[in-house]
């Protein structure tokens, strides 16, 4: 249809959205090691939770594996992926020989040290998180069975049984609902007022501003797509933070092929936003996508400014001899 005829709406863009330091250096990561190292190049479970992303690498010589007995004996590198990974995985790479590139995120890094030094100092951890969530079971297998408790929600926070109260401390996984962890910490804190843990919790600058991002948008919209894939838990906590936030409909799209148009028809505005793991390619598809069928109106709501960006190892430094 000619321009004029097409129903009006506007798209609330949130910014930030989209790719964080730690999803740019594992991409990064492995596409260094394909130029460096040619394919195939092995990447321990998908290095971010994107299909988009892993389907683009894998055509370029990635291969994907969910664990290390996958992979054939082999010189070529072999890449964790950014969700970090239990201390008995290096270990394993090392009897095997393998040649090892790390993409863990620095700021998942840092909590690994964190619990490793809480535990050192005769701590009992509470590690809040989603059970199951690769980066669940990377912190948690920081340190031997049992040393980690896993603690979902607030109801879990007001069960625990401490082995000594006085000695205590938590972690939490670092694409956490802000809102949620800081009730379920309320309780700990609470509960147990010499616990040790970081000033607020361990949830990344990235997911914070996402969420914030989204909770800025959210009174001005009827219904907002979060582009991410439904493994990836900070798209999702999106999802919910819009929900809360009073945003009518919600959903989680990984493409412009899941728009919900149904939704979207007649509400005259929606908000779009992304997940850390979702290129900016897929949110351009999806403003293309409306501006087919509508007279779109672009507005891009920004609430913080990101200047964060992380070093890829150094054998992937440009003149590293390595
Ligand atoms: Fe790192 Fe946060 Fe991105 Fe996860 S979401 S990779 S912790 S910056």
């Amino acid at each position: 249809p000619a321009p004029h005829s097409r129903p009006p709406l506007t798209v609330y863009l949130a910014a930030p959205r989209g790719f964080c330091a730690g999803v740019d250096r594992a991409i990064q990561i492995v596409e260094l090691a394909l130029a460096k190292y040619g394919a195939p190049v092995y990447v321990r479970h998908e290095i971010v939770h994107n299909r988009f992303v892993v389907d683009s690498l894998r055509a370029k010589g990635a291969v994907f594996v969910e664990e290390l007995d996958d992979i054939p004996e082999t010189d070529q590198p072999v890449i964790f992926s950014a969700h970090g990974v239990a201390k008995s995985v290096p270990s394993a790479a090392k009897a095997r020989n393998m040649f090892v590139l790390d993409a863990t995120c620095p700021l998942v890094f840092k909590v690994h040290i964190e619990a490793a030094r809480h535990y050192e100092e005769g701590l009992q951890i509470l590690l809040i998180g989603h059970a199951g969530h690769p980066e669940v079971v990377g912190t948690m297998g920081q340190l031997p069975d049992g040393a980690v408790t896993l603690i979902e929600t607030a109801a879990d926070a007001e069960r625990f049984v401490p082995r000594d109260a006085e000695k205590l401390a938590f972690v939490t996984q670092t694409t956490l609902s802000v809102d949620d962890t800081a009730a379920i910490v309320g309780v700990l804190r609470r509960r147990f007022p010499s616990i040790v843990g970081p000033h607020k919790e361990d949830i990344c600058y990235a997911t914070t501003n996402r969420q914030a991002a989204v909770k800025a948008i959210a009174p001005k919209i009827g219904c907002l797509l979060v582009v991410g894939s439904p493994q990836s838990s900070n798209s999702l906590r999106l999802v919910e933070v819009a929900e809360r936030a009073g945003c009518p409909t919600a959903r989680l799209i990984e493409g412009a092929r899941d728009i919900p148009w149904r939704d979207i028809e007649g509400l005259g505005s929606v908000g779009v936003t992304a997940g850390a793991s979702a290129p900016e390619t897929l949110v351009e598809e999806v403003i293309d996508a409306f501006r087919d069928r509508f007279d779109v109106k672009l507005e891009t709501v920004t609430t913080a400014l990101e200047r964060i960006a992380f070093n890829v190892p150094r054998e992937l430094r440009p003149n590293s001899a390595a």
